[in-house]
């Protein structure tokens, strides 16, 4: 862990002169050079930006300047962020070459807190995906053991923090894509309520479900990282006109009514299970008052996921027509172009997405799909809704089971989309989750409790973590 576990305690460090900046860095820069030819967390290192990054906080300690929240420490950042001037791949060919001319809001951010960019990512091609194995560039392997993936799309976020590379990392969840993989890796990733932090600069995918947040090894750093991203943003029209939740990490679970979910139990894997009902009676030993709630509306979620997402993605994705962004293939005419530029720029998993979100959309089929989805999507704030009148939290398993090896779910895309079963339905819901190392699995790899709660609710959410991680030591 050579970079350190705790971003707060780096800047701490940092902030008192005991560490410089600089010196973080490079052992942050050591780290990824020493580890990562085998785990291929990174897309690219930043290493002169991150160098140049760290001496301006140094700079400013020494000349007294508050150097802010994040001082000095190492960040990665998904590759679906844009970032001015360095490359922002998606982890497709289709964007290569491609540099951003401007920064996603939650980078100006980052680096106005002073933390120090270290590099982007690997991910599933434009975040499709559960394994990272959908990346066009390579996979990503799981620092825990290698034969097995990281999970997906954010991992390359979580690899990076569960091998010590950083202490941090901004992930993107559209249907889980921040907490499955951190629920692989041993680390813990929240996703925020819808609005919470701005998507400005975040590629879309479907833009009703996409939202950034942080992958840490701590929940006091998720904290602080949500404090530094979220808050309003006028150049994200769905950005929430609050500011950014302030979380109480000490208030404990005393009185706390938490519904361990039926349905985000039942049907994982009997190890994860154990787990999930070990983190029940935690919360209970803290003083929570825990009940088994069933919401049986969670079982629509993935199918309506899986026509939404796409429908979404169908539409975003058009962009990429081979004039305004990254690669063209030229062809006789501007329709032969478009045709070859994606034919050549995307993936399978992206071309099988926009077929299926396509075919919802089309007419005729539009209310059987398309719509059908949106009216389940409303049943299921509904049933959120009522299920929260009695409890405060919802419990469950962030994922069927732990982390599965490379090659194994590849080739067979329903088994892929199954892994997103317990994460989508707070997707749906714009909900805020998040996922807690909670113990191992009978292969000794990593299981995530996951934690849900109504939206904006993230005070709360956490304050449940941080007695999780507690017992979890
Ligand atoms: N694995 C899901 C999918 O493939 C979720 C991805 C995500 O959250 N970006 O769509």
């Amino acid at each position: 862990m050579t970079s350190g576990r705790s971003a707060a305690a780096l800047a701490a460090a940092v902030r008192a002169q005991e560490r410089r900046a600089a010196d973080v860095v490079e052992e942050a820069l050591a780290a990824i050079t020493a580890g990562d030819g085998e785990l291929g967390a990174f897309l690219h290192v930043a290493a002169e930006e991150a160098r140049a990054a760290a001496e301006a906080v140094d700079r400013a300690v020494a000349d007294g300047r508050d150097p802010g929240p994040l001082a000095g420490v190492p960040v990665a950042l998904k590759d679906n962020l844009c970032t001015r001037g360095m490359p922002t791949t998606c982890a497709s060919r289709i964007l290569d070459g491609w540099r951003p001319p401007y920064d996603a809001t939650v980078v100006t951010r980052l680096r106005a807190a002073g933390a120090v960019i270290v590099g982007k990512t690997n991910m599933d091609e434009f975040a499709m995906g559960s394994s990272t194995e959908n990346s066009a560039i390579r996979p990503t392997r799981n620092p825990r053991d290698s034969s097995r993936v990281p999970g997906g799309s954010s991992g390359g976020s979580a690899a990076a923090v569960a091998a010590g590379f950083v202490p941090v990392a901004l992930g993107s969840d559209t249907g889980g894509s921040i907490r499955q993989p951190a629920a692989f890796c041993g680390t813990v990733g929240l996703k925020p309520t819808y609005g919470a932090v701005s998507r400005y600069g975040l590629v879309a995918f479907a833009s009703s479900l996409d939202q950034i947040g942080p992958l840490t090894a701590t929940v006091a750093d998720a904290a602080t990282m949500l404090e530094v991203i979220g808050g309003h943003d006028p150049a994200d029209s769905t950005s929430i006109d609050r500011p950014a939740p302030r979380p109480a990490l000490d208030a404990g679970a005393d009185g706390l009514r938490v519904g361990l979910c039926r349905e985000l139990v039942d049907g994982v894997a009997a190890d994860v299970a154990r787990q999930v009902r070990a983190a029940a009676d935690a919360l209970a030993a803290a003083g929570a008052r825990v009940e088994e709630v069933s919401i049986p509306e969670l079982g629509w979620c993935l199918s309506a996921y899986y026509l939404l997402a796409p429908a979404e993605a169908s539409s975003n994705l058009a962009r990429y027509d081979g004039v305004r962004y990254g690669l063209r293939k030229d062809g006789d005419d501007v329709a032969a172009m478009n045709v070859a530029t994606r034919t050549a720029g995307f993936g399978p998993e992206v071309k099988r997405r926009i077929m299926l979100g396509t075919y919802a959309l089309s007419a005729g089929y539009y209310d059987a799909y398309y719509a059908q989805g949106q009216k389940v999507r409303t049943r299921v704030i509904e049933a959120f809704d009522r299920a929260y009148r009695g409890v405060d939290l919802l419990l469950g398993a962030t994922t069927p089971s732990t982390a599965f090896r490379l090659g194994e779910r590849v080739d067979d895309p329903l088994a892929m989309y199954l892994s997103d079963v317990c994460t989508v339905p707070s997707n749906l819901a714009g909900h805020p989750a998040i996922s807690v190392p909670f113990g191992t699995g009978d292969d000794g790899l990593p299981v995530g409790a996951q934690l849900l709660a109504p939206a904006l609710e993230e005070p709360r959410l956490l304050a449940a973590a941080a007695v999780l991680e507690a017992a979890a030591r």
